[in-house]
């Protein structure tokens, strides 16, 4: 494994076709093969099939003319440039240019006939043309066949050169067809040669609009081909690691039935449904890899508490990783509190522990004294050993990447089971394309008892109305979090920023006792002021950002949220999840500072308007495309070039079952399509 895969996976290219000079250039493109070069599309294309006389040339459009030179000079105000004029039956046409070669203007003699390629614009003295490619022609000019590619390049590279290249690719790669007729037929596609070549070089008469719509059916039969090797090679991922072996982890029933007899409520239906998916892959000799869905508030815990204990029960040791001190130690509370008393140790592992702390834990996990341990990044750390270790859960997935993930799950012996959980729903698109190769489970039902959360936007100017209302709610014997603002640029400006809050308020309030709790405090102070705010002795909470995951205070019930438009659909929430979680009216106030971009509006306008992470998912996904979405999985995957998620929905819905269809009956193809479409890059994900 690498520490950290280049984009693409690739280190060298790899061209037959190429020499290496050309490689070079291509690879800053991200093309690193011959079949990479074949699948650049152009971005559009210029029509140099048709010669317009010059007083017909439509406007606005890039067109071919044809004249004769009347006459050329360079002229030096108000800026240096050469001008000439041209002229053919119809008409005059004023060339201007910019830059230009001394040669060009010895070129430009009366009586040449010129070529041109340009806009024409209609100008003070008749038709203009500005910097025009243009040729020399003489006698017989035959005209392009086809429209001309305009193609995506880089400094350095000219069309010229990449046209001919991907025309040495069009003429020289096998361009057979990976898909069998009958399902070409099925879904009416046409063959791969005629697409890429239709593509690249369409005919003359193929209307613009058409070529931009992306909806011929060349433009789908390569998305559809995209699609289909992201399928094939998801589910060939998922079938090689379900041929690993794992320990079977069948359930016993001996620690779950005490906690859930334990527990002061019962198991949602939701709850307990992905409770049995999880221990039948528990009790399969495969490792499981499950994605726990569910949104804030669900109830997650307890279904990682009872997977724990099914893992224990086989003697065997369950790790619980959470991405921050905060989260990892609620969890770390919750869970000892249930377990300690069924007689289960549970080890705690952060970085932050006092060494002698931190051995003692480390010789507990080792010795196998403690059955769980929970825990941040910490827990897989080199000096980390595990006596057996079973299970991984990893809380709040998105948030680790590919290689953290990893690292745990080399903790057991060989493969060890794993469940991530998310409270970011993963909007169907995603999950069937780059989330394939994972099994889910949802929970999709909160627990009884909970009342939808108003969300309320509210402008900076109106502050003293909110302060007014953070009042009221303390002195009925509410509480509320103050969420300070997002500051990406700089950690340091962000932490006094949550100072300075802290201040302000603690003079706006002195009826009230304001608690302040952020990122750098010790984990014992951070532990102290949460256990206060717990047991109600703080009213108000100021916090930064840290308490986004994870913190659950029932009596909590409004929050203000500073600097709203700052914050990203998923943080907005997940903040927001932190509220709403007892029989009270909760309330959510998102102040934010005027003027607002487009896209932040947009963004708070979904959150004021639902509460369904799935649909605030699906927004998001809208809004900010799959590349920034993915985050951390995104490294090392292969974003998709051609094919569109949303727009071809459909196509993805057929990519998923014909990959089935293929696995199972033309392996010969699978291999062809999958070298075609990902090169090297077959090993994209691994976690
Ligand atoms: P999340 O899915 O966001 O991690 P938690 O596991 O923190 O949610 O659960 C949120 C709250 O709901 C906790 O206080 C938890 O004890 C409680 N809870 C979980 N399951 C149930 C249930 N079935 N009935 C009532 N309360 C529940
Ligand atoms: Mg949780």
């Amino acid at each position: 494994m690498k520490e950290k895969p280049s984009p693409a996976g690739h280190d060298t290219s790899s061209f037959i076709l190429h020499p290496s000079s050309l490689a070079a250039k291509l690879e800053k493109l991200g093309l690193f093969t011959d079949f990479d070069l074949l699948l650049h599309l152009p971005l559009r294309y210029v029509d140099e099939t048709h010669l317009y006389p010059i007083a017909d040339a439509p406007i606005g459009r890039t067109v071919l003319v044809e004249g004769e030179v009347m006459d050329a000079e360079v002229k030096y105000k108000p800026r240096k440039r050469l001008t000439a004029r041209v002229r053919d039956e119809s008409g005059v046409l004023a060339l201007t240019f910019f830059n230009f070669y001394p040669s060009q203007i010895k070129q430009l003699q009366p009586g040449m006939r010129l070529r041109l390629l340009g806009e024409v614009r209609p100008g003070f003295f008749g038709a203009e043309m500005a910097h025009p490619k243009y040729k020399v022609v003489r006698g017989e000019a035959p005209l392009a066949e086809t429209l001309t590619p305009v193609y995506p390049t880089t400094a350095g590279l000219g069309q010229e050169t990449l046209g001919k290249a991907i025309a040495k690719c069009l003429e020289n790669l096998d361009l057979s067809d990976t898909l069998p007729v009958e399902t070409r037929e099925r879904l009416s596609l046409p063959g791969f040669a005629e697409s890429v070549r239709f593509l690249h070089h369409p005919p003359p008469d193929t209307p613009q609009a058409v070529l931009e719509s992306r909806d011929h059916p060349a433009w789908r039969r390569l998305a559809f081909d995209e699609l289909l090797a992201q399928q094939l090679s998801m589910r060939l991922h998922y079938r090689r690691r379900h041929g690993e072996k794992a320990p079977s982890l069948p359930p016993k029933g001996a620690l779950t039935q005490r906690l859930l007899a334990a527990l002061p409520f019962q198991l949602t239906r939701a709850q307990a449904r992905v409770m049995g998916e999880i221990s039948r892959d528990l009790a399969q000799p495969h490792p499981m890899q499950r994605l726990l869905q569910g949104d804030v508030g669900s109830g997650k815990t307890v279904v990682a508490a009872l997977a724990a204990l099914q893992a224990v029960e086989n003697g065997y040791q369950a790790a619980i990783m959470a991405p921050t001190e905060i989260l990892a130690e609620q969890h770390y509370l919750k869970l000892s509190a249930w377990l300690e008393a069924l007689g289960v140790k549970v080890a705690w592992l952060v970085s932050s522990l006092a060494k002698k702390n931190k051995q003692a834990a480390l010789e507990a996990v080792a010795s196998g004294e403690a059955p769980i341990a929970v825990g941040t990044h910490a827990l897989f750390q080199e000096q980390v050993a595990f006596a057996k270790l079973g299970l991984a859960v990893i809380d709040e997935q998105h948030r680790f990447g590919v290689h953290q993930r990893l690292a745990l799950r080399q903790k057991g012996e060989g493969a060890v089971h794993q469940l991530m959980m998310s409270a970011t729903p993963i909007p169907r698109t995603l999950s069937m394309s780059y989330y394939a190769d994972l099994d889910v489970s949802v929970i999709d039902e909160l627990p009884p008892g909970r009342t939808p959360v108003v969300t309320k936007l509210v402008s900076d100017g109106r502050r003293e109305e909110v302060i007014a209302r953070v009042r009221d709610a303390c002195l009925q014997g509410r509480q509320a979090y103050w969420v300070c603002p997002l500051i990406e640029e700089s950690e340091a400006l962000q932490l006094q920023t949550a100072i300075d809050t802290h201040e302000t308020l603690t003079q706006t309030f002195p009826e009230l006792k304001v608690g302040l709790v952020h990122g750098r405090l010790k984990t014992a102070e951070k532990a102290a002021v949460m256990d206060a705010f717990k047991r109600g002795e703080l009213h108000l909470l100021v916090a930064t950002t840290v308490i986004e995951v994870g913190v659950d205070v029932p009596n909590a019930s409004l929050m203000v949220i500073e600097h709203a438009e700052r914050m990203g659909l998923a943080q907005l929430h997940q903040l927001r999840g932190r509220v709403g979680r007892g029989a009270a009216q909760s309330a959510c106030i998102l102040l934010y500072a005027p003027p607002l971009s487009e896209t932040a509006q947009e963004r708070l306008k979904v959150i004021r308007e639902t509460t369904d992470g799935f649909e605030i998912s699906r927004q998001d996904l809208r809004i900010r495309g799959p590349g920034e979405f993915l985050g951390a999985r995104q490294s090392g995957v292969p974003m998709l070039r051609v094919a569109d998620l949303e727009r071809d929905l459909d196509l993805l819905e057929a990519a998923r079952d014909a990959a089935e269809h293929l696995l199972a009956s033309q392996p010969g193809l699978v291999d062809k399509h999958l070298q075609r479409w990902l090169g090297g890059r077959q090993e994209f994900l691994k976690a």
